[in-house]
């Protein structure tokens, strides 16, 4: 079977369908043990052991990009779109890839170096670059799984990026209540949920968080994605994210958690960054109704964040 895309009418749901022809159905329940360096695939002289590369980034390579071994999208698929029964099928057409944020095999991501971050947001930039020359390409995806309950099934530090022919139905919902509300970001901040910022970015913990200690770092100046970044922007988009997670951390102790950027290329949208520390679970309401818990307010947070950086400012 090959993968597809299937468009559920009843929820507006869009599910991948990849079959992971190794696996058979008592290999889900099993974890993967962590692996130890030297035997990991991302370290330096496992080159052969991972597929193409894409990117390289230092000599010898402090960050690669190659393309995704367990890809859900395929560059050589078919695009077709049609109706079987009620339901809409499309071709599994895209690419996913992964940054290989570092050589370190035992570096967590917020641990980096400035300079390793700097390169990191230059692959981002780079490989979006490349994928929207791909033909009907629409939206690049670039996301952060920190950690085991983030949903990271490798430790060591990456990225992922999925290009897709389709805006996804979160972006495409974000992008249209911004039109509506052209200054909707403005209006998001509001002072008891802010937490920093600097002359390019602000970072808030959103209102409505869903999750605990989740922020948002946005940009204040309208840009649609990061491509539109001079190297000003970059320094200060690294610097506030670096703060954030530090601080994020501080607060909360080591925790995992997604990174995801929100873009839409060439549009009226605002570039943003969003943070979900994974502290709890979703469970049954916010999986079966879309309504979520959040037993720490962002109020509470922003409290604690505040708290954190007057007493960094004394030291
Ligand atoms: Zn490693």
């Amino acid at each position: 079977m090959e993968n597809e895309i299937r468009i559920d009418p009843r929820t507006n749901s869009t599910v991948i369908i990849a079959p992971n022809r190794n696996k058979r159905p008592s290999d889900f329940l099993s974890t993967k043990p962590a692996k130890k360096e030297g035997n990991c695939v991302f370290d330096r002289g496992n080159e052969d052991k991972t597929p193409t590369e894409l990117l390289r980034i230092g000599n010898p390579w402090n960050l690669r990009v190659i393309m995704n071994k367990y890809p859900e999208l395929l560059p050589n698929a078919v695009i077709y779109e049609e109706n079987k029964g009620i339901y809409k099928v499309m071709g599994a057409y895209g690419q996913n890839e992964i940054i290989i944020d570092t050589y370190q095999h035992n570096v967590d991501f917020e641990d980096l170096e400035f300079e390793s971050h700097k390169q990191w947001l230059n692959a981002i930039i780079e490989r979006e670059l490349k994928l929207y020359q791909m033909p009907r390409i629409k939206h690049v995806f670039v996301f952060k799984n920190q950690g085991e309950k983030a949903g990271a099934s490798i430790q060591h530090a990456h990225t992922q990026i999925m290009a897709t022919y389709f805006i996804p139905d979160l972006i495409k919902e974000e992008f249209d209540n911004y039109n509506k509300d052209e200054s909707l970001f403005e209006k998001m901040l509001m002072n008891e949920t802010f937490l920093e910022e600097n002359d390019s970015f602000v970072a808030i913990a959103p209102y409505a968080s869903r999750f605990i200690g989740e922020s948002l770092i946005f940009s204040k100046k309208k840009i649609s994605s990061c491509i539109e970044m001079d190297e000003k922007m970059k320094d200060e988009f690294i610097s506030i994210l670096r703060n954030v997670l530090k601080n994020t951390i501080s607060i909360f102790g080591k925790i995992d958690y997604n990174l995801v950027f929100h873009e839409l290329k060439d549009s009226n949208f605002r570039f943003h960054v969003e943070i979900y520390p994974r502290l709890s679970t979703w469970a049954g309401v916010e999986l079966g109704t879309k309504i979520y818990v959040n037993e720490f307010p962002p109020e509470e947070f922003s409290k604690y964040y505040k708290e954190l950086k007057k007493n960094l400012k004394t030291i």
